[in-house]
């Protein structure tokens, strides 16, 4: 692409009770993109059923920046669910999600559409620390990447998250993809494409609230590692297949001895050992099952990832 064309490139904001951050988000990228006449700009927001002054707020500034669209979801279904109605509803030739708090930099987007120009279609924004964030997420993160790439297909790059610029192309291909239970980070990392990274220092929030607890953020491990590896299931035949063994040579063990030692009544605590521990495996095994049951369930019933209540364009 020559590089004095205009670039059109779409900003997808999933927003979740953000009344606090969105004037701040806003003054940033007005002032990053104000000596930037190569890039036409659109931000996309997605409310993502705050209940909060969000969406009021949203319409104000939708009066006099007509850069702002607005897509309004009926309920609050998950940061997953707000990226992929923002991505679906982008229009731009590159679009980039961010988080409204400003802890992803907006000026680091500059650096991201000139590594796109040289012809990268994924432009990666990777965090170079995490001191932003408790020690118990940088642990619990770090363990989670591990597990996760030891036992997935796709490797998930490590400190990425949904800070990036996608090529038309990758956004795409992302829209196409059918399933209703989304772990973006995964399908990003599915769908592929020519890759680049740029690195910058990840800040505090800016205001408000993280709404990522520890439940929350435990469940969303255990979803990108169900969604993305069947590894937990097929780790029950090795484990049986090894308890089974054990439990021969045990067996010969003890009718060797029977043999030898003659009936010897005793032996209660082994057989509750035996019987509460293999108990507890069969418990386990069937959880991991219903895990995956589970969501074969939810993915069968073809339920929408999302529902809009309506979408606001600056004209309207
Ligand atoms: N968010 C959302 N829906 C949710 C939770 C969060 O749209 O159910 C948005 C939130 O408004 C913010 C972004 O996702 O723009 C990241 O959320 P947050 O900063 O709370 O997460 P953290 O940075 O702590 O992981
Ligand atoms: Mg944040």
């Amino acid at each position: 692409m020559d590089p004095t064309d205009i670039l059109q490139l779409s900003l997808v904001v999933p927003v979740f009770n953000e009344a606090a951050t969105v004037d701040l988000f806003l003054a940033r990228i007005s002032a990053v993109f104000a000596n930037e006449p190569q890039i036409m700009l659109d931000i996309v927001f997605v409310n993502d059923g705050s209940t909060d002054a969000t969406l009021a707020l949203l319409l104000e500034r939708q009066k006099t920046d007509p850069r702002v669209r607005i897509v309004d979801l009926s309920r609050n279904f998950g940061k997953e669910a707000a990226l992929t109605a923002g991505l679906q509803a982008a229009t731009g030739q590159v679009v980039v999600p961010i988080d409204v708090d400003l802890q992803d930099p907006p000026e680091v987007i500059l650096q991201m559409v000139e590594r796109w120009r040289e012809g990268y279609e994924v432009v990666l924004g990777r965090r170079v620390n995490r001191d932003s964030d408790s020690w118990a997420k940088q642990v619990s993160a770090n363990w989670f990447y591990r597990l996760h790439n030891k036992i997935a297909e796709q490797r998930l790059p490590e400190n990425v998250g949904d800070f990036r610029l996608m090529d038309r192309c990758v956004v795409d291909a992302l829209d196409s993809l059918p399933e209703s239970r989304r772990f973006m980070k995964g399908l990003f990392a599915w769908v592929g494409f020519r890759t680049a990274y740029v690195d910058y220092v990840r800040p505090a929030r800016v205001a408000g609230e993280t709404k990522f607890n520890g439940w929350r953020l435990w469940n969303f491990a255990l979803e990108g590692i169900t969604s993305f590896s069947t590894e937990p299931l097929r780790i029950w035949t090795y484990l049986g297949a090894f308890v089974s063994l054990i439990s021969f040579a045990f067996a010969t063990f003890i009718i060797l001895r029977a043999i030898i030692h003659g009936i010897d009544v005793p032996g209660y605590a082994s057989l509750m050992v035996a019987v509460t521990f293999l108990g507890g495996l069969q418990l386990i095994g069937i959880g991991v099952l219903g895990e995956y049951l589970g969501r074969t369930y939810i993915e069968s019933k073809r339920r929408p990832v999302f529902l809009v209540r309506r979408v606001y364009n600056a004209k309207d």
